[in-house]
């Protein structure tokens, strides 16, 4: 196995984030005030994304600072968020889960500890049984973070809402889970896009949905995030405004194809 310095990977990154942050701003500067308005002072989250990677390496992020982890297969956070070292040295970490969660996995992932946001949720029926089932695991007047992903390049193989059905799903949630917080939209997007092209169309589309809800329902934009950028694209999904990022590779090196 390769030596990956976890610290150097983390400062390189959040640097970066950083810097894209700013051309936002400076584009936007003078030119749309609610837009700058919007991003005021906010620099966007970096989840880290551990999945595949060992603990050892999430203690090392957590040591230089970094608090939000993200994790996309239930039994490896499940694993992870219980593991003894974790629990003794990561007192303040927050995990985002950002797999596929099926119905009939709820139940493993809501008591995990420091479970902070799920990040996936793509149908009611999801977000009906998360809301039932969270009063149980959280404390009673803490809602759980959750965002709508949506289903923006329209592959079969991903998962997600589609575009058509976002307004409808945030809705759902809104006024059918008072145990759950509408945190932002979420979307993967198509893998490899040439930027050569122009701003990738997932990113556009994203925003376009999170305007459509704002106006639907009554939410301020910038109370509504935007999750999306991942290694190879987050300074242009940041310029795009993405509110949160999930970096893996770029932090802790690439990882083995899954057999
Ligand atoms: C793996 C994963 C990431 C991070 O991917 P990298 O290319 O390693 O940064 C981000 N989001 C989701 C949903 C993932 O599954």
């Amino acid at each position: 196995m390769s030596e990956i310095n976890v610290k150097l990977g983390l400062k390189n990154v959040l640097s970066r984030i950083e810097e894209a942050s700013k051309r936002r701003s400076s584009e936007f500067e003078g030119k749309i005030p609610q837009l700058v308005a919007e991003f005021e002072g906010k620099i966007p989250q970096l989840v880290a994304v551990t999945k595949t990677k060992p603990v050892d390496m999430i203690i090392e992020a957590y040591d230089a600072g970094q608090r939000h982890f993200g994790e996309n297969y239930v039994n490896e956070l499940v694993d992870k968020a219980n593991h003894k070292d974790i629990l003794e040295k990561c007192k303040d970490i927050k995990w985002h889960f950002i797999g596929n969660l099926q119905t009939n996995k709820v139940n493993k992932v809501l008591p995990l500890p420091n479970l902070y946001m799920i990040e996936t949720i793509d149908d009611e029926k999801l977000a009906a049984k998360v809301n039932a089932n969270w009063p149980k695991y959280g404390s009673p007047d803490m809602r759980l973070n959750v965002m709508v992903q949506v289903n923006t390049s329209g592959e079969e193989a991903k998962n997600g809402t589609p575009p058509s059905n976002v307004v409808q799903l945030s809705r759902f949630v809104l006024e059918n889970c008072p145990n759950l917080h509408l945190h932002g939209l979420m979307t993967i997007g198509l893998f490899g896009y040439d930027l050569s092209n122009g701003p990738n169309p997932d990113f556009i589309l994203l925003k376009q949905c999170r305007d459509k809800v704002c106006k639907e329902l009554n939410i301020e934009t910038k109370d509504l995030e935007l999750s999306m950028g991942m290694s190879d694209d987050f300074e242009h999904a940041i310029e795009m405004g993405s509110t949160n990022v999930r970096v893996g590779s770029s932090i802790f090196g690439a990882r083995e194809k899954k057999t």
